[in-house]
Formats: C-alpha cells, structure tokens, sequence
C-alpha cells in the first residue's frame, strides 16, 4: 500500500508557487533564481528536496530534457495529462485527446485492470524557437 506523501514545507510551498505562477516548464536553475528574486533564499539542492517531495505529492510533472536535464511544471491537475513541450525553450501546450484516454481505459481493462491513467509527453521544438533558428541560419 502506498504511503502518504509527506507534508509540504514552507520551501515546498515557495517552489510551488513560483511553478503555479508560469504556464512553461522551468529548469531547476530558473526556478531557483526566480524564488530568489521573491525575496526566497534558499540552497539550489533545497529547490531539488522540495521538487521530488512536490513529484512524490502528484502535484508537480518532471519531464528529461535532450541535454540530460530536466525541466519542471505544476501539474494542472489529476486528469490524464498530455503535453507538447518544447526541448529549447520548455513552452508547453495541453493536448486534450480523448482517443488516448479511450485507448488507456480500453488496454486496462483488457488486462483486468482498472484506474489506469497516463500522462503523454511529446518532445519538439516550439513555432518560436523554430523561427529563431530559422532566422540565425539566413
Ligand atoms: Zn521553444
């Protein structure tokens, strides 16, 4: 049986606040410099406790980068997620799909599962970013 998460801290709350407050996924050294600026001092392997106690508690989403990072977002909220996100920059943009919710729910209960849920992640290069490249390379 799963344990509980453990209680967040007021640190984990200052994290979760500086994601709530953006729509992008940011790296662990923008979100540090971020709740600096809110006046958060903080150690960065803090950010990096509060980010795995926030994972852990279903509240926030981790996705690897290309360079062997990762990048972290406030999960909106506990429906099936699915994401484009951008590898350069970390825009996001929500993909609401009910066929992959469809085909979750159908390949569980083939397999006498149920409560299933996924979270789909695609990995590009967003519209912008694209047209930056497209302009340092004319
Ligand atoms: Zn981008």
């Amino acid at each position: 049986m799963p344990t509980d998460p453990p209680p967040l801290t007021d640190h984990d709350t200052h994290v979760l606040r500086a994601l709530t407050a953006t729509t992008r996924f940011l790296t662990v050294v923008r979100l540090h410099e971020i709740l600096l600026t809110q006046g958060h001092h903080m150690p960065l392997r803090s950010v990096y406790r509060c980010l795995n106690r926030l994972i852990r508690a279903d509240l926030v989403d981790r996705m690897p980068t290309r360079a062997g990072t990762a990048v972290y977002r406030r999960r909106a909220d506990r429906r099936d997620r699915h994401h484009l996100v951008c590898a350069n920059c970390g825009h996001t943009a929500e993909i609401a799909d009910d066929d992959i919710a469809a085909w979750v729910s159908d390949a569980a209960r083939a397999h006498g599962f149920t409560d299933a849920t996924t979270g789909v992640t695609l990995s590009g290069t967003c519209a912008s970013c694209a047209a930056t490249y497209r302009d340092d390379e004319a």
